[in-house]
């Protein structure tokens, strides 16, 4: 299916706050290329998802949806790493909707956050770890209880467990959380019992999605969902066979790390 509306992809990151499909509207920081993602419903109603990375962005966030009139009724985490899990005084008054509780606390997660050297090497205050988030208000099974537009709630255990996903069907959006990447490799799991076919699980799910737009955790808005899932699958295959990846994105501090890790942890 072509995509229904043609967003504007730019190969630097904005880090303003950006529509890239009608109601969603993406903001990327510095750090990680994370990104920080905002549904909005006609009436203004919106839900952040992940807000990130450092104390000035997200106030800065915060800031941009309180200067548009919009209304944020709460905010998303796709999963309990500390760059998902953040806040500012902008949003702590809003409910924390997640798929699950998660099971690390505040503390470690804060430690993780202070440990973590690209954040570091910013030189920005850091946001601080939001509470605890709580399970999601369900419309029906797997759909998102709210004002705006349907948000099927996708989740599945690759990457984190768990992890979700947000697809907006009106929109063709697929919020992915930590996965379908353009430049990060697929970071495992490796505490769980069978990580690399976790992982490909919840691409499969991810891609069955169909969507027409993804925005990436980390990375760039893209329109090639199959393009980015079939990348993430050659690289398991190299990963799991042992063999060398000629994979691209492995040039980055982190991901090189990550693959040496992963590598050591599942490769033959
Ligand atoms: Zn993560």
């Amino acid at each position: 299916m072509p995509p229904r509306w043609r967003p504007r992809l730019t190969a630097d990151v904005p880090r303003d706050l950006v529509q890239v499909a009608p109601g969603v509207h993406v903001a990327t920081s510095a750090v990680y290329t994370t990104t920080s993602t905002v549904v909005v419903a006609a009436d203004g109603t919106c839900l952040v998802v992940d807000p990130a990375v450092t104390a000035r962005e997200v106030d800065d966030l915060a800031a941009t949806i309180r200067a548009r009139g919009w209304t944020p009724v709460a905010v998303w985490s796709t999963h309990a790493h500390w760059d998902h899990v953040l806040d500012g005084p902008g949003l702590a008054h809003l409910p924390r909707w997640s798929a699950d509780v998660p099971t690390t606390d505040r503390e470690t997660l804060a430690a993780e956050r202070d440990a973590d050297p690209e954040l570091a090497g910013s030189g920005a205050p850091p946001a601080p770890i939001a509470a605890a988030a709580t399970r999601y208000p369900q419309r029906s099974p797997g759909v998102l209880d709210w004002p705006g537009p349907t948000v099927q709630v996708l989740v599945h255990a690759a990457h984190a467990r768990p992890h979700t996903a947000l697809f907006l069907p009106d929109a063709g959006v697929l919020v992915a959380g930590d996965m379908l990447s353009d430049m990060e490799i697929p970071l495992l799991d490796l505490s769980a019992d069978d990580p690399v076919d976790d992982y490909v699980r919840g691409l499969a799910l991810l891609e069955s999605t169909g969507a027409d737009l993804v925005i990436p955790g980390h990375g760039h808005v893209g329109t090639d969902l199959s393009r980015r899932a079939a990348a993430d699958r050659s690289y398991l295959s190299a990963l799991v066979a042992g063999d060398d990846t000629m994979d691209e994105r492995c040039a980055l501090p982190w991901t090189a790390a990550a693959h040496g890790a992963q590598r050591a942890a599942v490769g033959r």
